[in-house]
């Protein structure tokens, strides 16, 4: 039985004090341990200095005094350096840190002298890549070797899956291991080391310092990824895309998961190559992904099974692998959310209308965009019974599309002048009005007044300029928030197999 993961909170300051200050906050985040940063003081001495940092800080400490050398900050005499150490040990540490290379001396030299419950970590940093297992297999060894307690190892990723050989190392080994993997790409280490048996992981301050990069900080671990919940049997759920920082999808999934009970976790997962990704991660603990820009063509062919829609759209944003076989099952969910936001739109406030006919069917649609979003939506629109027009910058696009669907196209110049008859339907699928350009529109305003309903996919701002000038045109309107919570619900549903809990993700999304 292995202990549950610790959250450590890196600590770095110029003084004692501030190092005190910092302590009081890692407690109260919910910090487990600090990592105390000798290195990053100024004027630091030994003896008065440790003595208070031991005796005054309310967690468990571990103490470090990195070098210049394995990307620390000390650039002195290294006897100094290890006595520190081996003096904070004397006066009541709870663990240091200490260099492979240093290892073998270092321990020789406090043998016989170690306190009870005292541990060495004994660490390796590798600021270039992440070696292949086999070599990773060697360095635990040699590590083990030196007589250390616990094995740290961090390496960085040049690509989401280097992530996966460090699981291996620290899911099989029988020696407690700290592995970790630094930059963006290695983000998922930091948070799934809790499932795959690693010794602690490092969260940061709100506003703290991050003491190697790709660090999260402790309360995102807590608050948004549920970090004391995951376990072995966590499954694993993450928004694919490049970038994919900026998504709000984990903060819903993971709410929503907590709030049932669910043993999953959903993570932004910044990825390169889909292919290379689904090669990698392909036991049945990954189960399940969303895909976004720029993927979601390319993970089609990633897919074992493709639903018709999604392979008529030509685009996957939903992902599911089936647990009974680990097969990977493709689905575009990306056109419910909007397609039922405008129907609901068209037929007035009320939503528990029964009409069998979709308001849709035999109106004139105009979709402006033929990417992903614009593909879904014509398809949807088309399979609603509308008659759909697609207006694109790039009209051979625009033209593919209408063609693949059934539909006319024009080029976005000509929206301005485009006005065959009254009460037609409207859907911006470009980022044209997105933060932070908000002042931007696709459609002149005088238009407008030939829309009885307009649609747009960007929902940051809430209300865009065009959605602002299709209300005072006199149209009824349809936020691109509908479309996100809709295929969210839908995601959610192939993912659990439970109701999404609705009320909580439009609360969530009002936030
Ligand atoms: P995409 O596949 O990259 O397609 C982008 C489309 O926008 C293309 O048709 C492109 O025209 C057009 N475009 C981009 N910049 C333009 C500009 N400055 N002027 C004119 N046209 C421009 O992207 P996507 O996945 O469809 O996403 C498009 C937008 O929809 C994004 O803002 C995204 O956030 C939003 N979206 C929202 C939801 C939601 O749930 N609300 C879901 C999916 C997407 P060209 O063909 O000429 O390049």
């Amino acid at each position: 039985e292995r202990e549950p993961t610790k959250i450590c909170a890196p600590i770095m300051a110029d003084s004692v004090d501030e190092m005190l200050v910092f302590m009081g906050k890692a407690k109260a985040s919910g910090a487990d341990l600090v990592e105390v940063r000798l290195d990053s003081l100024k004027g630091f001495r030994p003896q008065e200095d440790l003595k208070v940092l031991v005796k005054k800080c309310p967690l468990p400490t571990l103490f470090t005094y990195r070098p210049k050398w394995e990307g620390g900050l000390y650039d002195g005499d290294e006897k100094e350096r290890l006595d520190a150490l081996q003096l904070a040990m004397e006066l009541g540490a709870d663990y240091i840190d200490v260099e492979l290379q240093v290892a073998d001396e270092f321990i020789k030299s406090i043998h016989g002298k170690k306190p009870e419950k005292f541990k060495v970590i004994v660490s390796s940093h590798n600021y270039q890549n992440t070696p292949s297992v086999e070599e990773l297999g060697n360095l635990v060894a040699r590590i083990q070797a030196t007589g250390a307690d616990i094995v740290k190892i961090a390496t960085t990723a040049m690509d989401i899956t280097d992530v996966a050989r460090i699981f291996q190392i620290t899911v099989h080994s029988k020696v407690p291991v700290i592995g970790l993997v630094m930059s963006e790409r290695g983000l998922i280490s930091r948070v799934l080391c809790a499932k795959f048996g690693g010794f602690l992981t490092f969260g940061t301050l709100e506003g703290g310092i991050v003491s190697a990069p790709g660090q999260p900080t402790i309360k995102d671990l807590l608050n948004l990824y549920n970090f004391r919940l995951i376990g072995p049997d966590t499954k694993v759920y993450g928004i694919i895309g490049k970038p994919v920082g900026h998504s709000k999808s984990p903060i819903l999934y993971n709410e929503a998961f907590k709030s049932v009970g669910f043993n999953g976790v959903y993570l932004h997962l910044l990825v390169d190559d889909v292919a290379k990704f689904f090669q990698i991660y392909s036991s049945t603990d990954f189960a399940g992904f969303s895909c976004t820009i720029p993927h979601k063509e390319a993970a089609v062919k990633c897919c074992d099974e493709v639903d018709p829609v999604a392979k008529a759209i030509g685009a996957v944003n939903c992902i599911v692998r089936r647990q009974s076989d680990g097969k990977l099952c493709g689905y575009n969910t990306d056109y419910v959310g909007a397609i039922s936001a405008i129907e609901d739109g068209l037929r007035g406030t009320s939503k528990t209308s029964t009409t069998a006919a979709s308001p849709l069917a035999g109106k004139l649609f105009v979709v402006i965009g033929a990417g992903g979003a614009g593909k879904a939506l014509a398809y949807g629109a088309k399979e609603k019974g509308a008659r759909v027009v697609i207006a694109n910058r790039t009209y051979d696009r625009a033209r593919e599309l209408a063609n693949t669907i059934g539909a006319d196209a024009i080029s976005l110049a000509d929206l301005n002048n485009f006005n065959p008859e009254d009460g037609m339907v409207l859907a911006n699928t470009t980022s044209i009005g997105m933060q932070p350009k908000i002042d931007e529109t696709p459609i002149s305003k005088h238009v407008l007044k030939y829309y009885s309903l307009v649609f747009d996919a960007v929902y940051t701002p809430k209300i865009t300029r065009l959605l602002r000038e299709a209300q005072e045109s006199g149209a009824i309107t349809a936020s691109g928030l509908e479309m996100f919570i809709g295929q969210a619900y839908e995601q959610y549903e192939r993912f659990t197999g439970l109701p999404a809990p609705k009320e909580l993700f439009r609360e969530i999304m009002s936030k």
